[in-house]
């Protein structure tokens, strides 16, 4: 199939890669021209495993191309997906000035029928305003299908080809079929297309979001309360996982969500109950408690050292929002940088893929590091927000060694709170015990989470 994607973040690059992959001749554009430059090349413009060699193998099959030019794109493709940004506004609500230019450029080039497929995340009701905005620029017919997105950034290659399931919200059964055959190399074991009325599928996006980000906040609310009382919430987490009806999934507490999704539809959910009369309560605390998870993080690092930072300095590992993105968009970790500066405390970072996107965030005020373990040297304390896979076993003698004192606050419960105080370590994490260290016998060797 010919099909155009709009926008090439990191949504519609996932998808343009992952639909050429499968056979379909893709052109992606974009109005970032130093974006398109770079694709053109064969560099993705976001870190995602295994998306550069797919991309790459189908720019070289002739399937993939990038561009900046709408109206090529728009008379290549019959189906023209768009997965343009949709930021959070100043009054909370989410900002579809992108999607509508889009519609009405879509409307201005098109030259015959084509089907409009709706990526990005709108609010209920966006389908009627982009179909207005699209049908007042064109007299040629065209369908609109709601296909909204629900793919992991660090897994979002494995979560679009092997989606949990694909909506499809259209008042046109004919256009939703033909996204559905699109779609159908992903469902080779398992047909999971779900169709459904526009708005219905709209919300569905939204719903989903608020409802993972209140499984963080809730356990986040318990982790605090754990740590007041003495238990251990990693404990609680397992004990309430097992039950079926609960499940394992985004029970994990932590420094708080963050990313390019959760806040922002979060947010824009809020406001969408407001302005219809429909205020969400559970929604509304959700992200309430996450600003104060966040915030509680980064103040108990503080209150360590007496509020004041002056001549302290903070080893952070991790920036991204979460393992396997360079994403740091509303990352927690900024966040708490931030407040430790605002308390004097000087900063170093290192993040395996995220250190350019927070440099660009934070600018000359953090001193962001190429390597994991020298950003420790001469640190008062190591502050973990992210999993990345080479945190969770590392050297804890070289940590030792390179911090001033060995002080570690980890808002990912990546170590055994026991085992850290027997290599000697003040570990604090989120909603455990924090343990002081115990003085090591000289008999003692206690085993690292690596032996
Ligand atoms: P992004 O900011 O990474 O990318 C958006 C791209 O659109 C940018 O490259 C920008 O230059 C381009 N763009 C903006 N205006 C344009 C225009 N008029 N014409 C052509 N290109 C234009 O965004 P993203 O993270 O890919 O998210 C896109 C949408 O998908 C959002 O609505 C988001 O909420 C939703 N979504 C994101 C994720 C995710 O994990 N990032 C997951 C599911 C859904």
């Amino acid at each position: 199939m010919k099909l155009s994607v709009v926008g090439t973040g990191y949504v519609g690059l996932v998808a343009g890669v992952c639909f050429s992959d499968s056979g379909n001749h893709v052109v992606c554009v974009d109005v970032d021209g130093e974006k398109i430059k770079k694709l053109q090349r064969g560099v993705p413009t976001i870190f995602e495993p295994g998306l550069s060699e797919m991309m790459r193998k189908c720019q070289a099959a002739g399937r993939l191309s990038f561009t900046t030019d709408m109206k090529s794109a728009v008379e290549h493709g019959r189906l023209i997906f768009v997965a343009v940004g949709t930021p959070e506004s100043s009054d909370g609500s989410a900002d579809l000035s992108a999607v509508l230019d889009v519609a009405r450029a879509i409307g201005r080039f098109m030259d015959g029928y084509r089907v409009i497929v709706m990526k990005s995340t709108v609010p209920v009701g966006t389908h009627l305003k982009v179909i207005d905005a699209l049908g007042a620029e064109t007299e040629h017919p065209f369908d609109y299908v709601s296909n909204p997105e629900f793919m992991k950034e660090g897994a979002a290659i494995e979560d679009f080809t092997k989606p949990d399931r694909v909506i499809l919200g259209s008042t046109n059964h004919a256009a939703a079929e033909v996204v559905r055959e699109l779609y159908q190399p992903f469902m080779r074991k398992s047909e999971r297309i779900l169709t459904m009325d526009p708005a219905s599928a709209e919300m569905t996006k939204y719903a989903a979001n608020a409802m993972l980000a209140m499984r963080i906040s809730f356990m986040n609310e318990i982790a605090h309360l754990c740590a007041g009382l003495g238990a251990d919430v990693d404990a609680v987490r397992r004990g309430i996982g097992a039950d079926r009806r609960i499940g394992n999934a985004f029970l994990f507490p932590g420094a708080g969500y963050g990313g390019s999704c959760f806040p922002k539809d979060v947010q824009s959910l809020i406001s969408l109950g407001e302005s219809n009369g429909c205020p969400l309560l559970l929604v509304a605390a959700t992200q309430k408690a996450n600003v104060a998870q966040r915030n509680r993080f980064a103040q108990s690092v503080i209150d360590h050292f007496g509020e004041n930072g002056q001549g302290k300095k903070l080893a952070v590992w991790g920036l991204a929002f979460k393992a396997h993105t360079d994403d740091v968009r509303e990352s927690p970790a900024i966040v708490g940088i931030r407040r430790f500066l605002e308390a004097g405390f000087a900063v170093s970072a290192f993040d395996p893929e995220a250190g350019d996107q927070a440099r660009d965030l934070l600018g000359k005020a953090v001193e962001i590091q190429n390597e994991q373990y020298e950003v420790l040297r001469a640190c008062d304390a190591l502050v973990i927000y992210t999993d990345w896979p080479q945190f969770r076993t590392p050297d804890f003698d070289e940590i030792a060694k390179l911090l001033r004192t060995p002080t570690i606050f980890d808002g990912r419960n990546l170590y055994d709170p026991g085992l850290l105080a027997k290599r000697g370590f003040f570990y604090s994490s989120v909603g455990r015990p924090t343990r002081s260290p115990e003085p090591r016998s000289v008999t003692e060797n206690p085993s690292s989470p690596r032996d």
